[in-house]
């Protein structure tokens, strides 16, 4: 939950597609430009979105994504990935796009592009680039897509296959709630190509990386990082891992050995790995949840930002998005508990009965009442969610001295709704206010550098870290095996 962004309005979140009028338009261009010669592969395909209008509708995107994930404030990692992404736009086929490139503020590990030349990489995924040449893997990766037109192409399909570009639920739809709460534009983020689409991504980028001078082997041991991740090490909260939206890793090493030889074989002067120049820049680097976008801690969320805590039922699986906070039983989908902030529309009883009603929900019953010195206005609706009638405990709740206002909403089918009330109801007076040394007290978790003394083992090395992160991410981090043991003298990353 971002603090800057939630505040804006407490109305079921769906940006009305821009990028859906840009197809549209593009729709009825269908009868006069069929096929288009691929500018990267040369081959001709079925391509219904110019090049004015493919760039059109990245710039609109890359609004929401800017607004929706947020730009990671360190101005000298933004420039390192623009400095290395423009040597890689520049050996493209397309070095003429708007390129920009872009670090969000994300804890998943991923990587995206939108068509027209955005492209970003999470504050998430720097932890886990061994070096320089690995970052040019991963950016002329994504500079492939772009230059293969495999967005754009992908937006073609889906008008001609009638569905527009109903993109809004792409976003994992694990993440989607009934309240549709996923951004339209960042759908297009998280279009899954197909296999074809990522080998030639691959075999783009490594000869994107070889002809500005980096090793294109990056790309491989990328990959084998990639493939070692496990879920929870690289938090996947909000925004997909790589993992959901790319094939496995495992899969494509073959391939893109014969990329690499290629590539090797045309720019021999590819070689650079530049560690140093990376890891330079790595102390400091934010890992995993944010104060900014608050925290989960075990059962907890906390948003020392925003100054509030809440505590979600036991076992159930809690997310952190940027426009929400969901949680869900473990293996059920049919309950949800949603958070979300915004703004007043009249008292506590108003908002909530305009907002639920903005939802689609009417009121059956509520009270107020005080709840931790926290005015509350609980109330249960009943609704109707994509045809299933649906019945939701809501309350509605603002800090002393503010404006926001916030709502944690228990939500189910009718028939089960008497099983979640209860834990509905527990998670909703759970809710209390930070007191300033209690926020203050709450800080982001960093990269550092260690070096490992004699019997230093991944596990000790996580233990005198807090056990922040867990020994087999630690591994993963400084690009070695979970099982292998640290080298004694050597620096190595770590988190605290
Ligand atoms: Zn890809």
């Amino acid at each position: 939950m971002r603090a800057t962004v939630t505040s804006h309005t407490l109305q079921v979140t769906r940006h009305t597609s821009q990028i859906t009028s840009a197809l549209m338009a593009g729709a009825w261009l269908l009868m006069a430009t069929g096929c288009a010669t691929n500018p990267a592969t040369g081959k001709r395909e079925l391509m219904l979105v110019s090049e004015s209008q493919e760039i059109q509708m990245g710039r609109e995107a890359d609004a929401d994504v800017r607004k929706t994930m947020g730009v990671y404030d360190d101005a000298a990692w933004q420039k390192y990935v623009t400095d290395v992404g423009m040597r890689l736009a520049r050996a493209s086929h397309r070095p003429n796009l708007p390129w920009k490139f872009t670090v969000v503020d994300e804890p998943a590990v991923n990587a995206f592009a939108l068509p027209g030349g955005f492209i970003y990489i999470t504050r998430g995924i720097l932890p886990y680039l061994r070096d320089e040449a690995e970052l040019a893997a991963v950016l002329g990766h994504e500079v492939g897509h772009v230059d293969a037109r495999h967005g754009a192409s992908q937006a073609s399909k889906q008008i001609v296959a009638g569905v527009g570009i109903a993109l809004g639920g792409v976003l994992a739809p694990k993440y989607k709630t009934a309240f549709g709460l996923a951004g339209g534009g960042l759908g297009l983020l998280f279009l899954k190509y197909g296999r074809e689409d990522e080998l030639e991504a691959d075999r783009l980028g490594t000869g994107y990386a070889a002809s500005a001078g980096w090793d294109p082997a990056g790309m491989p041991g990328l990959l084998d990082t990639l493939a070692k991740i496990d879920e929870v090490g690289g938090s996947s909260r909000g925004v997909p891992n790589w993992a959901l939206t790319h094939p496995p890793a495992a899969d494509r090493v073959q391939k893109v050995q014969e990329s690499v030889s290629a590539a090797k074989a045309a720019s021999p002067g590819g070689t650079a790995r530049n560690r140093p120049q990376l890891e330079e820049r790595l102390a400091g680097v934010v890992f995993g949840d944010s104060r900014e976008k608050g925290m989960v801690r075990g059962r907890e969320f906390v948003h020392p930002v925003m100054r509030f805590a809440l505590t979600f039922p036991q076992g159930w699986e809690i997310s952190n998005s940027d426009d929400a906070v969901t949680a869900q039983p473990t293996g059920d989908a049919n309950a949800t508990i949603i958070l979300q902030a915004g703004a007043p529309s009249g008292n506590l009883q108003q908002t909530a009965d305009a907002s639920m009603l903005k939802a689609g929900f009417q009121r059956v019953d509520g009270s107020s009442r005080t709840i931790n010195g926290l005015p509350f206005f609980i109330g249960t609706y009943q609704g109707v969610i994509e045809k299933n009638r649906a019945t939701a405990e809501a309350g509605f709740v603002r800090l002393n001295g503010r404006d926001d206002v916030f709502r944690i909403l228990g939500v189910a089918p009718e028939a089960q709704f008497s099983n979640v009330r209860p834990a509905a109801d527990a998670t909703i007076e759970s809710f209390r206010e930070l007191s300033q040394s209690e926020a203050n007290a709450i800080q982001n978790r960093r990269i550092e550098f260690v070096t490992v003394r004699n019997g230093d083992t991944w596990v000790s090395i996580a233990a005198a870290g807090g056990n922040v992160v867990k020994p087999t991410t630690l591994a993963i981090i400084n690009g070695e095996a979970p099982a292998s043991q640290p080298r004694p003298g050597s620096r190595v990353r770590t988190v605290r």
